[in-house]
């Protein structure tokens, strides 16, 4: 048996059924199987978008070449009586605890919200009336950040290439489409997501792990260098290992690690608004039509430095819509998420400044500090219209030094406000904006006729744990920050990848 793969370029409106036969005609070959292992879109030339195959192929009329093997992760069996206490259930979370529960480890898993069907009830009436749930919205619940999002798989964390295919085979199992493991920017999409998520949580169980929900760990106790309990909002646990796996929205939790002499140190991240635009404009501006049959809806990316300060879009949504993403009540800030067909008429991406803030503000500023900061800024952006409507400006308004009089539709749930971006962001970041997004609309045709809506300040965190970088624990023997919480991580794949590796990091201490 001999083995080839072969790159092949087909119309978009190719039907994937055919793709035997276009094998069988570009290889010669009459008895063989495959498997496609990529998937693009090839829009650099408009006049002829086409997909990209990669597909391997095994047949016994192929003299050489032997298939490729596939890194995946081992997971020892160890015999224990160990307790380990994971904090948050988003993929950091879930992905530490089917880890360990698959290696024969008693883990609970601790969630200040409630399983997902209750929290996307939560978040429906949210939505429908402005009443806030503290312990159900879009970053708090079953399933973590990511389970109201557009399930963007992409990560360019290196060196998990591994986790990645335990990952996606966790997902598949639960009942992601299959073609996530090929497709070069895979999305899950957040129908899809709600069952996933649920069905994850239905494996961690019959491994014999333990869920706690609508529990909030309020503390630790620390004795002999060691995390001894676990102090909720419903008792305390005993455990024997504890790892934080709290995203990065819980300024409590920070709080309450950074008084127990858990060390963080303050690091680079990026603000800014979300740029929403009709799908059909983005469309027109990347293939030149506004509807390609066979692909559901344009992405971009786009990149610009000013100064050396960068400026980027991040977490484009196409098709998708824009979300009141607010952890706390009394502060305002949106995020985008879409369906897995991408139908909707917008599409959203945030469109974000990197910032340091030692630099910003001209001195050496501690963690609690820079957690302060933003805080006070997610605060600020609600005390616009002090409830949940977003503060908004046109693009072009913006570009120009204007307030806007009267906003284009929206996918926001709630109105949109007019204000001012400069009266509440820092003027530095103003600037690099307003540079950037003029270099944003000689890249992308029309790009100037968007909405800048609300405050992006999730693209990730301005603290970072201090870990041992071989055994990921901090400080304390058996305290682990893990996912976005820890600052090395950032995203649905690299906050999973990082459960999966201080899961790794403490099944080598048992
Ligand atoms: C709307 C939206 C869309 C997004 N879209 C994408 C995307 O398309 N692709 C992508 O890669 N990333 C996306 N992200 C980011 C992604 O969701 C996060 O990077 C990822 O979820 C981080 O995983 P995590 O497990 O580290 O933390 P989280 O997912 O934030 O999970 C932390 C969990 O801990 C719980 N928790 C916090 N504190 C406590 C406590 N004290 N006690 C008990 N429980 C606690 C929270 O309720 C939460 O469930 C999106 C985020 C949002 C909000």
């Amino acid at each position: 048996m001999g083995y080839k793969e072969l790159e092949i370029r087909v119309p978009v409106q190719f039907s994937e059924d055919e793709i035997k036969k276009h094998i069988r005609k570009i290889s010669k070959l009459t008895d063989f199987n495959f498997q496609i292992l990529r998937k693009s879109l090839d829009a650099r030339n408009k006049k002829h978008i086409c997909w990209q195959y990669r597909v391997g192929v095994s047949s016994d009329e192929l003299k050489h070449g032997a298939e490729p093997v596939f890194e995946f992760i081992e997971i020892p069996h160890k015999n224990s009586k160990h307790k380990v206490v994971i904090v948050g259930s988003g993929p950091a979370g879930i992905f530490a605890g089917l880890l360990l529960a698959e290696a024969g480890i008693k883990v609970t898993i601790i969630e200040r919200g409630s399983k997902v069907a209750k929290r996307r009830h939560s978040i429906e009436h949210f939505e429908r009336t402005q009443d806030f749930d503290p312990k159900n919205n879009y970053a708090f619940g079953e399933g973590g950040a990511g389970t109201f999002s557009d399930g963007k798989l992409t990560s360019r964390t290196k060196g998990i290439s591994k986790e990645r295919n335990y990952i996606y085979h966790c997902f598949v199992e639960a009942g992601a489409p299959s073609e996530i493991v090929y497709m070069t920017h895979p999305h899950l999409g957040s129908d899809n997501l709600f069952s996933i998520t649920s069905n994850l949580r239905a494996k961690f169980e019959a491994l014999g792990g333990t869920f706690l929900f609508d529990t909030l760990v309020q503390n630790i106790t620390i004795q002999d260098n060691k995390v001894v309990k676990v102090l909720t909002s419903k008792g305390d646990l005993d455990a024997d290992f504890v790892v934080f796996a709290t995203g990065h929205s819980a300024t409590e939790t920070f709080r309450m690690l950074i008084s127990k002499g858990v060390p963080f140190q303050t690091k680079n991240f990026a603000i800014g608004m979300r740029a929403e635009h009709h799908q059909e404009l983005i469309n027109n501006a990347q293939w030149g039509v506004s509807r390609l049959p066979g692909v559901k809806a344009a992405e971009y990316r786009l990149t610009a430095s000013i100064d050396q300060q960068p400026f980027y879009s991040f977490c484009m949504c196409p098709g998708g819509i824009v979300v009141p993403a607010t952890a706390y009540a009394n502060s305002n800030i949106v995020n985008g998420m879409s369906l897995y067909r991408r139908n909707g008429r917008f599409a959203n991406a945030a469109v974000v400044a990197g910032i340091n803030l030692n630099a910003l503000l001209g001195r050496e500023i501690s963690v609690s500090e820079a957690i302060d900061w933003l805080e006070k800024l997610e605060q600020g952006f609600f005390t616009v219209s002090e409830n949940f409507n977003a503060p908004s400006i046109k693009i072009a308004d913006f570009m120009l030094g204007k307030t806007t009089q009267s906003f284009p539709e929206s996918s926001y749930p709630f109105s949109l406000n007019s204000f001012d971006p400069a009266s509440l962001l820092p003027k530095q970041v103003i600037s690099t904006m307003k540079q950037g997004l003029n270099q944003f609309t000689n890249k992308l045709f029309g790009y100037e006729q968007g909405i800048l809506i609300g405050l992006e300040s999730k693209t990730s965190s301005p603290v970072q744990a201090i870990r041992d970088k071989e055994k990921l624990n901090s400080k304390f023997q058996n305290l682990y920050i893990a996912g976005e919480a820890s600052g090395w991580a950032g995203g649905i794949i690299s906050s999973a990848a990082d459960g999966l590796k201080v899961a790794f990091a403490l099944l080598n201490k048992i």
